[in-house]
């Protein structure tokens, strides 16, 4: 069945602009994405199937554990590693810092700890919180991947105790190197952490489980939010941060989230099998035509981490000079297109992105930062109307 979301529509229906239709056209997947129907399926089925506790003494109870069981070993079939090692969680956040805490109990004092800093602020704020001057961070380049060289050139003289890259960057969709990143540490047996987040469900994702650490949430790839999930290293005693129960093996305490967990697993075998259809290359080759078109249209904007491997649904734009991301955000949101900033203007309040500034951009250049990501389901009807839609913004600046 062919998945209706907010913004998709048949190809062959001529289109009203989307102010007359009342709805928006969504381009902002990597802050969240809608439910998908799987999910919701699956997330329905699972609230008739499985109403009991899963630490239930009960029948009720033990069918629903056995299908975050069930749940468990299909996670770790995609991620290619094994079921015990993960445990589910409310989200990436509360994985980020659950691991964080761990690391921060049972790291030595005299531990060191490399962590890229483009990394999420849900794992930047752990790791400054738990593990203090311990940690040390990677810079990047002008591409926003993570420096190799800053890494490989201190590795021999202290190694440190664990390293965090996450997979691909949610303000610029940058794919960082962590396959390389795992070729070098092998040698030094240093465990790797990879916030997933952005990259699940959208590429595929069996060769993360080579990462000792991985966290990921559902809610950016069309399942519910507060669902995500963590996956330690191997034989670890984790260090529980909510702690009052016994649940995922005294690892996590609260009761699972069972119908969450079901609607996650039921879209990510989604886009697992999509990704077997619809090649990600394929994506990218579109990416890349919408990205011209735009550079075209708006004399003056340039794409960030252009040289740099990108998700194929995130293009991060710097807006031509004459104006700042806020007032494109919010033009395009009465035009009706949710698009999202990376990081408020630089007149504004709020800070500039510390993702665009360690990327050597001026906090007035990440100012004129807009980011636009889709989604699977976003059709070439739904890109032709915001390009459309951006022209004439720009035509009256
Ligand atoms: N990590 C990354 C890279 C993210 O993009 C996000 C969400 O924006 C998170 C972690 C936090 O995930 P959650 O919303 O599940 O707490």
């Amino acid at each position: 069945m062919k998945p209706k979301t907010l913004h998709s529509q048949s190809p062959s229906k001529p289109r009203k602009p989307p102010h007359l239709q009342g709805a928006m056209i969504y381009f902002d997947h990597n802050a969240t994405s809608p439910l998908h129907p799987s999910a919701r399926e699956a997330w329905l089925a699972a609230v008739e199937q499985f109403p009991g506790n899963p630490s239930s003494p009960h029948r009720f109870g033990s069918r629903a554990a056995n299908a975050l069981q069930r749940a468990r070993e299909q996670l770790a079939r995609i991620l290619n590693c094994h079921p015990l090692d993960i445990l589910w969680t409310s989200g990436a956040t509360e994985a980020n810092n659950l691991a964080l805490f761990h690391f921060g109990q049972t790291l030595p004092s005299n531990a060191e700890v490399w962590i890229s800093s483009v990394e999420h602020p849900c794992l930047l704020a752990p790791s400054k919180r738990h593990l203090g001057t311990r940690v040390r961070f990677i810079p990047v380049q002008r591409n926003g991947q993570v420096d190799l060289h800053w890494i490989s050139t201190r590795l021999h003289k202290k190694p440190p105790s664990l390293i965090a890259l996450m997979a691909a960057n949610n303000e610029t969709g940058v794919i960082q190197p962590w396959q390389e990143l795992l070729k070098l540490t092998a040698p030094y047996e240093i465990p790797v952490f990879c916030d997933a987040v952005q990259w699940l469900g959208r590429m595929p994702s069996h060769a993360l489980g080579q990462c000792d650490w991985i966290s990921g949430c559902a809610h950016k790839f069309g399942g519910p939010r507060g669902t995500g999930f963590l996956k330690c290293a191997p034989n670890t005693k984790l260090h529980g941060q909510i702690i009052g129960g016994e649940q995922e093996d005294g690892r996590r305490a609260g009761t699972e989230n069972v119908a969450g967990v079901m609607a996650m697993m039921g879209v990510l075998c989604t886009r697992e099998e999509e990704m077997k259809k619809v090649l990600t290359e394929e994506k990218t080759q579109e990416r890349e035509r919408i990205e011209q078109r735009l550079l075209q249209l708006l004399p003056g904007s340039k794409l960030i981490g252009k040289s740099a491997p990108r998700l194929w649904n995130t293009i991060a734009m710097l807006m031509p000079q004459t104006d700042c991301q806020q007032r494109w955000v919010v033009k395009l949101d009465k035009a009706g297109f949710a698009v999202s900033t990376g990081s408020a203007c630089s007149s504004g309040k709020e800070k500039a992105s510390h993702v665009i500034t360690a990327m050597g951009y001026t906090p007035s250049e990440a100012g004129r930062m807009i980011r636009i990501s889709s989604q699977w389901e976003t059709s070439p009807n739904d890109w032709n109307a915001l390009i459309e839609a951006m022209a004439k913004i720009n035509a009256v600046l």
